[in-house]
């Protein structure tokens, strides 16, 4: 499919991610889906917000893609797992949006972000959009778990500056248990953006009794620290703020009871990062 085809041309709209959002591209016949997956002439966003001061630096425009391969059981933002929830957007509408964005932009010492869900389940998409903003001269970020890095080329990687990669948890088992896959192809992701030297900020959901094991955070700040190109770790506090989403989308919510992690916890987790050189906040 070409863009000129059917693509249904979306307005965007700013919108928080917090709001719920379902079925907003569920009229894109199934196999217009899979060809703007294959081309990433189209892609789905759940939602997209300007201002945003904590995705990268500086001020950014934030896109949030739909569709997710992990099921985490702290995910605040359930709705994103399914492509279907978000709405078509083609990637020449996407980037007439952020054009207007880019003086702006540069003057804050900001740029935009590509997050979600989990982008590079639409890998061209992202790569494409990613590539329009880079060549705008605007500052490119990619929010993304890294199981699906091996997507992305080297050449793409290029027009990446900066890679938000979220580490859930060391242990093997444990993060199968916590996301449904292996933790295997997220380190490889890591590795690969070390040996190519592009810079890694890493995020690390902090949630009392799941990802709170002194152990495997010690290990998960040495395995950074060894890569040599992250920059900074932000730790995540754990909240519920997702927590009516589950409820609504009728999903079996099992950490109903987990209370956000308390400061002294979240000191001590700083303390482990740190122990290793690493600038965590
Ligand atoms: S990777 Fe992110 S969007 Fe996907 S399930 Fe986990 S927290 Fe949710």
């Amino acid at each position: 499919m070409s863009e000129s085809q059917t693509l249904p041309q979306t307005p965007l709209r700013a919108q928080s991610p917090f709001e719920l959002r379902v079925n907003l591209g569920k009229h894109v016949p199934e196999s217009d889906v899979r060809a703007a997956l294959a081309t990433g002439d189209m892609g789905f966003l759940h939602s997209y917000t300007t201002g945003a001061t904590v995705d990268g630096p500086g001020v950014r425009v934030v896109a949030w893609t739909s569709g997710c391969m992990m099921r985490c059981l702290y995910c605040h933002n359930p709705d994103t797992w399914t492509m279907g929830n978000g709405m078509p957007v083609s990637v020449s509408t996407a980037a007439e949006e952020l054009r207007k964005y880019r003086y702006g932009l540069r003057l804050m010492s900001g740029g935009f972000t590509l997050s979600g869900g989990e982008p590079l389940m639409q890998h061209r998409f992202a790569a494409k959009l990613l590539a329009a903003a880079h060549t705008m001269g605007i500052h490119t970020a990619l929010d993304t778990n890294g199981y699906y890095g091996a997507r992305l080329s080297d050449a793409e990687l290029e027009t990446v500056d900066l890679v938000l990669l979220d580490i859930k948890t060391w242990d093997p088992e444990r993060h199968r248990h916590l996301t449904g896959v292996d933790i295997g192809p997220t380190l490889d992701f890591a590795r690969r953006l070390a040996a190519r030297g592009r810079p890694i900020w890493l995020r690390y959901v902090l949630v009392p009794g799941l990802t709170d094991d002194p152990e495997d955070i010690a290990n998960i700040a040495r395995f950074a620290a060894g890569l040599g190109n992250v920059e900074r770790v932000d730790i995540l506090p754990f909240h519920q703020m997702g927590t009516f989403k589950w409820q609504r989308l009728g999903l079996d919510y099992t950490l109903k009871t987990v209370q956000p992690p308390s400061p002294d916890l979240i000191g001590r987790t700083r303390v482990l990062f740190r122990a290793e050189g690493l600038t965590a906040y």
